[in-house]
């Protein structure tokens, strides 16, 4: 007698994904209430902001906020970032909205930058990961301001990626990591800004930022005077114990193959760079190398993706992620990123760029 053993059932794990095109600007009134319903009964819908697409759920809902880090495969004690439409939600949210917290927010909000402030009842400790602070931000993108008055409650949302790999800034990057796990995409075209939100801790006797994003800490030192920045936000490689922002302790944003983050003068990291290329090459690797359109020509040297111009790093962030995703349609082995200055939002894009090399960095 034969018998079978069914171990999961992949398919019976698998939802249908509803895609939807909206107006960036205006958008249509129907998709947004679709989604809206869909999250105030405990669903799971992606959708684009100012930063990064974000995959949205009831923060109310403890189980709807389980079914986020799910989806993603995230590890259960990086918490969420509370996305609101209002001020009035933040004051549900937190048990204390201090006086440089508003000041922030009139400054800055709606926009990218996240505050961690002190948790209210409200919040589900899947939210929090148990945390007593909770991080709330009012994204400035109409799609997400729209979605998230729709739904009509706040709505948690990391970035809609697998756990790991770079985050999505187009809907397309959504479902290739999430299609038959989530209940709806909204395709409002490509993410402006490119790279997460700022996450500026206020819980602490003086304002620090513990990522760096779209706000950058000359902007935000221009309300603040002075503001710390986390030496784990500069250098993620080189931080010691535990980090104050719980998710900057995962290995992040990385494509498939092995980055190698090549920083300094920039003729000595073209040299660098091409050095290193065929030394790669000599030992049977197939080399990636990712750069910049006013940056030296090595075409000849490998597989090059460019991200933007790096004496403007807005334009580096914008590209970034779709360049790193773009480096997993090749079959390279390895890739060579060269570093940008790390001023202004060049801050924001070293510290992504700094961990998806892991450790793997070469100064010259
Ligand atoms: P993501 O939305 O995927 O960009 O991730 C949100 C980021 O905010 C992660 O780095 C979290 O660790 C961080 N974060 C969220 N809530 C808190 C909190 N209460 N305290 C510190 N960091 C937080
Ligand atoms: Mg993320």
């Amino acid at each position: 007698m034969s018998s079978t053993t069914i171990i999961g059932d992949m398919q019976k794990d698998r939802v249908a994904t509803k895609y939807v095109k909206v107006n960036p600007v205006n958008p249509e009134a129907g998709p947004l209430a679709e989604g809206g319903l869909i999250l105030r009964r405990g669903g799971l819908v992606a959708f684009p902001t100012e930063t990064v697409y974000g995959l949205g759920a009831n923060a109310l809902d403890g189980q709807a906020v389980a079914g986020i880090f799910k989806a993603k495969g995230r590890p259960a004690d990086n918490p969420l970032i509370v996305h609101v439409a209002s001020l009035q939600t933040v004051d549900e949210l937190v048990s204390n909205v201090p006086f440089v917290a508003k000041e922030l927010m009139k400054a800055f909000w709606p926009g990218p930058l996240t505050l961690i402030l002190p948790v209210g009842k409200a919040v589900p400790a899947e939210v929090t990961a148990g945390l007593n602070t909770v991080a709330v931000r009012m994204p400035r993108h109409p799609v997400a301001l729209g979605l998230i008055r729709a739904a009509g409650v706040p709505v948690a949302a990391p970035s809609a990626n697998t756990s790991g790999r770079p985050s999505p800034t187009t809907a397309q990057h959504v479902l290739n990591d999430l299609a038959g796990h989530i209940d709806m995409v909204l395709d409002g075209g490509p993410a402006g800004v490119g790279v997460e939100s700022t996450v500026l801790d206020l819980t602490a006797l003086v304002p620090v930022v513990l990522r760096p994003g779209g706000i950058t800490p000359e902007d935000l030192g221009r309300v603040l005077g002075t503001v710390e920045v986390d030496p784990q936000a500069r250098s993620p490689e080189q931080g010691e114990g535990r980090p104050r922002s719980p998710g900057m302790k995962y290995t992040h944003y990385a494509p498939r193959a092995q980055v190698i983050l090549v920083e300094g003068q920039p003729e000595a990291v073209t040299a660098k760079i091409i050095g290193l290329a065929r030394e790669y090459q000599a030992r049977g690797k197939r080399v990636g190398i990712l750069s910049y359109i006013d940056s030296a020509d090595f075409t000849n040297v490998g597989e090059v993706i460019l991200a933007g111009r790096r004496s403007q790093p807005e334009t580096v962030a914008a590209e970034l992620y779709a360049a790193l995703r773009r480096f997993d349609e090749t079959d390279v082995d390895l890739i060579l990123a060269q570093g940008i200055d790390d001023r202004g939002v060049g801050l924001a894009v070293m510290n992504r760029l700094r961990k998806a090399a892991g450790g793997q960095i070469i100064n010259v």
